[in-house]
Parts: structure tokens; C-alpha cells; sequence
């Protein structure tokens, strides 16, 4: 059975690359590469470390981006056709994710070849784990749309989303995304900025979305940035029992009718809000 290796490569830290990952890419016949030079080093890097398989003398190595991705399906497809056995990775981390791959593995998957992925580094899991904000729930955005309008609509159709988000961001354009996304998700909203993963100078900042807009308005950071940002939080603010029947018998109310609007906000039992309504009231010296 023709098989398509989907192999994920390290985002930084060339010592985060598996075992299974780098006998693959020695015992491959075709390794589609986003970037041929920076594979090249890395394939010189895997054949000198030694280690299990042994290096393919008639590996070729063959450009797969966005531009000519659908032209790299067809010499995919021949080639495993032709039994051989073909890599897939991108410039770093795992294809597919905001990297091109995603046409490569329908066509090897309507071709009738088996897809096994060798998991690896992503910025996206390394930042959301990081984070510290919740992870059983999450939803990874990528990167945002640049257009302005785009942009605020994608933002605005998150305002409700209660899954933690994850963006793939430029670094000059850390400081703009985050005021953004303040502005539409509200400046309090927690959120991190995950930069250098795996690298020397692995950086992760905590704080609302109005602290970091602030921190990288004026000077972006360098090197790569994911940013991460809670969802929203699904219960409402906490009311005061006691501060809201008082507003509203000052409104006018009686205590019956103050308990009534209560129990649809809070969902607290009807007579426990009766009986604080009419204690409150004849505390005022309001007792009917
Ligand atoms: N395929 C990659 C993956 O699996 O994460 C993502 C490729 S995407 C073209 C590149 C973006 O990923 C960067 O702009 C940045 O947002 C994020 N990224 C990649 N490496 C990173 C790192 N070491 N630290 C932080 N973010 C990183």
C-alpha cells in the first residue's frame, strides 16, 4: 500500500525532532519541502545523526508551496503510484497547520495511499499549553485576515466564542492584532503571547488583552509570536442579592415583583428572594 509520511519538524529546536521522524526522512524516496534549503540542512543534520533506517542514495527533494501546490499533487500522486516512499513537511512544525500540505494528503488519500503522520512540534499546542488559560477547549484561528474590514469582522464573530482562541501572527503585527482584539473581544479579556518557542530566548507574556495591546503598541517583539486568548466566560458576573432587591424596591418595586424579576436573572428560589425583598423593605421601615 503507497504510503504518505505527513512528518512534523521542529518549530525552533532542532533537538525536538522523534526518532520516527528522522528514519522516515533518511529512508524516503521524494521529501516535499516548503523550503528545499532549509530541509536540505536538516536532512544533512538527520543522516549524520545515525540512528535507525539507513540514508536513501536516490532520495530526491522536491518545493511544495502554496503557489505550486497544486502542481506538486501530480508528482506526488506518480510518485507513490510508482511505490515510492513520500515525506511531507513544511518550513517548520507540522504541514498543513497554516503551512501547505492539506491538497497533498486529499489527493494521496483519493489516490487509495495510506497517510501516516509522524505528530511533532506545532506552535499553536506548544503556545495554548503554555498559556495557562483553559485548554479542554480550543479553537485555532491561524492567522487573522489583514484587510481591515476582514479583520474586524473575523474578531467580531469570535466576541461570543467560549473556546480558548490561538493566532498565528507577524511579529510587527502583534501590537495592532492584540488592540484589535481588545477592542472587539474587551480589553480585560486574558490572553498570552507565546514568542521564540523551543528556541534560546522562549518568552511567554500573561496579561488582558488592554496590558499586552499596551506592552507591543510602540515596539514589536521579535521573533515569532502565537498569541493565545480566552474564551468567553459563559457565566454571568455574580449579582449582589441584597444591593439589587434594595435598587429595586428604590425603583418602586414591591417586594414580590422585585423577587420576580430576581428569580429570572439569578435562578435563586422565588420565596428566599420574597423573604430578603420584605426583610429589606421593613428594615427601611417600609413594612406593609
Ligand atoms: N506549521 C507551523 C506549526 O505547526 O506551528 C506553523 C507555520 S506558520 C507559517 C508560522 C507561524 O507559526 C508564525 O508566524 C508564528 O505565528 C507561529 N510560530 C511558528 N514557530 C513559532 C515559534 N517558535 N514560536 C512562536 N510562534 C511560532
Amino acid at each position: 500500500m503507497p504510503t504518505l509520511f505527513v512528518v512534523a519538524t521542529p518549530i525552533g529546536n532542532l533537538e525536538d525532532l522523534s526518532y520516527r521522524a528522522a528514519r522516515i526522512l533518511r529512508e524516503a524516496d521524494l521529501v516535499l519541502a516548503e523550503d528545499t534549503r532549509s530541509v536540505r540542512v536538516l536532512l544533512d543534520r538527520v543522516d549524520q545523526l545515525g540512528g535507525a533506517g539507513t540514508v536513501n542514495a536516490r532520495r530526491r527533494v522536491k518545493s511544495l508551496f502554496e503557489g505550486n501546490e497544486a502542481a506538486r499533487v501530480a508528482l506526488a500522486t506518480e510518485a507513490l503510484a510508482a511505490g515510492d516512499k513520500v515525506a511531507l513537511v513544511s518550513e517548520a512544525g507540522t504541514p498543513g497547520v497554516s503551512d501547505p500540505g492539506a491538497r497533498v494528503v486529499r489527493a494521496a488519500i483519493d489516490a487509495g495511499a495510506t497517510i501516516e503522520v509522524i505528530p511533532g512540534p506545532v506552535a499553536a499546542i506548544a503556545a495554548l499549553v503554555a498559556s495557562g488559560l483553559p485548554t479542554d477547549r480550543f479553537l485555532f484561528v491561524g492567522f487573522p485576515p489583514r484587510e481591515e474590514g476582514a479583520r474586524r469582522e473575523a474578531f467580531g464573530a469570535l466576541r461570543g466564542e467560549i473556546a480558548t482562541m490561538i493566532f498565528y501572527e507577524a511579529p510587527d503585527r502583534v501590537g495592532a492584532t492584540l488592540a484589535d482584539l481588545a477592542a472587539a473581544l474587551g480589553d480585560a479579556r486574558q490572553a498570552s503571547v507565546a514568542r521564540e518557542l523551543t528556541k534560546i530566548h522562549e518568552e511567554h507574556v500573561r496579561g488582558s488583552l488592554a496590558e499586552l495591546a499596551a506592552k507591543y503598541a510602540e515596539v514589536s517583539p521579535r521573533g515569532e509570536c502565537t498569541i493565545v486568548v480566552g474564551g468567553a466566560v459563559e457565566a454571568p458576573p455574580a449579582i449582589d442579592l441584597e444591593a439589587e432587591i434594595a435598587r429595586l424596591l428604590g425603583l418602586g418595586l414591591g417586594p414580590k415583583d422585585a423577587a420576580a424579576r430576581l428569580v429570572v436573572r439569578t435562578g435563586a428560589p422565588r420565596r428566599q428572594l420574597y423573604q430578603l425583598a420584605l426583610s429589606i423593605q421593613r428594615a427601611r421601615g417600609k413594612a406593609p
